[in-house]
């Protein structure tokens, strides 16, 4: 059993959970942030029981250094650290590079230090994405097809990655233990202010910033389930993980659903949820001049059902319903003081 895990990235939002139930199953962690004198300190105060069993590490997923010392002495990583902005950027190399090179360097760094579990981060944007319109339902044997040009630079950045990383696995280190983990997308309960854009969904729709719904949907997995299947990922039997890749996901719901599910389940701080429809024509035609509605458009009327059965059946997720996991996600956000009355 692994018992020193590498997680990158322990800023972010997925790894956070992820580290908080590695060290409540008694694990030590390894983390990286980008900077250090900055976060080292809120990390040990958001677990002060953890002690010794937690260690903070200076690495950037553009720069070699550090990354072997993070690794030192590790059993498994958890490769979650990865550029998920909430704008889209001006070049989607600014995305695939610090991806796909970052992978690498991570991947390189685990097999110097004779890591052999290495569960890599990816998303349902490496799988559901630049397919035919007609297309509505995935699995982990779909893959994002980069040829086609419309595949935005987030989407992209996913895909090259979690390919390079297959390719560099297959190429250097066949024995590795390498799976990756594909979530739709993540919300549940947030741990403090600095939220994941995931979650900026839930939060934009509780302060009114956005006044009417387009009709656009997302499939929803908890990232308590997120965290458990890479929990479950680091320690099961290799012949069940290696080569795999997990897609997680409880359910396809549209954004007038999320709206509903809000005003039933926290109707004293959905005031300001929209109720108006946002007709596709309006979205087309603003899409010229605002940005955010440029990044929707494409997704107008369209299902991506991205099926979450295989990680039910070969990890044992038997995932929270989205309904609890966007009045967890909601409550949170009050609790931290992100939405107030
Ligand atoms: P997040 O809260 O924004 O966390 C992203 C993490 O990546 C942060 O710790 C960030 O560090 C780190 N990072 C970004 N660029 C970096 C760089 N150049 N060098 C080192 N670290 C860097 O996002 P999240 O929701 O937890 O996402 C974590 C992972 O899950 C990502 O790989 C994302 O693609 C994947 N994912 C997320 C969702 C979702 O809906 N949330 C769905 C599917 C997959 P800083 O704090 O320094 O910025």
């Amino acid at each position: 059993m692994a018992d020193t895990i590498l997680v990158t990235g322990g800023t972010g939002y997925i790894a956070g959970e992820l580290i908080d139930q590695l060290l409540d199953a008694g694990k030590s962690v390894h983390t990286t942030v980008r900077d250090k004198a900055k976060s080292e300190s809120r990390l040990h105060q958001r677990w002060p029981e953890a002690g010794e069993r937690l260690k903070v590490f200076q690495a950037n997923l553009e720069r070699d250094d550090g990354w072997a010392e993070a690794c030192d002495g590790c059993d498994a990583v958890a490769h979650v650290a990865s550029p998920f902005p909430l704008s889209v950027p001006d070049h989607p190399d600014d995305l695939v590079i610090p991806a796909r090179d970052g992978a690498l360097r991570v991947l390189s760094a685990a097999h110097g230090a004779d890591i052999k579990r290495f569960v890599l981060t990816s998303s349902s944007a490496a799988i559901a994405y630049g397919h035919p319109p007609g297309k509505s339902t995935f699995d982990e044997s779909d893959w994002t097809v980069l040829e086609n040009p419309n595949v935005p630079p987030y989407h992209r950045s996913k895909t090259v990655a979690e390919k390079a990383s297959r390719e560099w696995v297959a190429d250097n280190a066949p024995d590795m233990e390498f799976c990756s983990i594909n979530p739709v997308a993540v919300l549940g309960p947030v741990a403090n202010d600095d939220v994941s854009t995931s979650i900026e969904l839930v939060l934009k729709l509780m302060t009114g910033e956005i006044p009417a719904l387009p009709q656009v949907g997302f499939g929803i997995v908890d990232v308590r389930d997120v965290a458990k299947a890479h929990v479950t990922a680091l320690d099961a039997p290799a012949e069940k993980v290696k080569g795999e890749r997990f897609a997680l996901s409880d359910r396809f719901l549209w954004m007038r659903d999320i709206a509903e599910i809000l005003r039933v389940r926290v109707p004293a701080y959905a005031g300001k949820v929209p109720r108006r429809t946002l007709p596709n024509i309006m979205v087309k035609a603003g899409a010229a001049f605002v940005p955010d509605l440029k990044q929707i458009a494409p997704e107008l009327g369209r299902t991506r059902d991205v099926s979450g059965a295989h990680a039910r059946e070969v990890l044992g997720i038997h995932y929270i319903p989205a309904k609890d996991s966007i009045e967890a996600t909601a409550r949170s956000l009050v609790q931290n003081g992100i939405v107030k009355l």
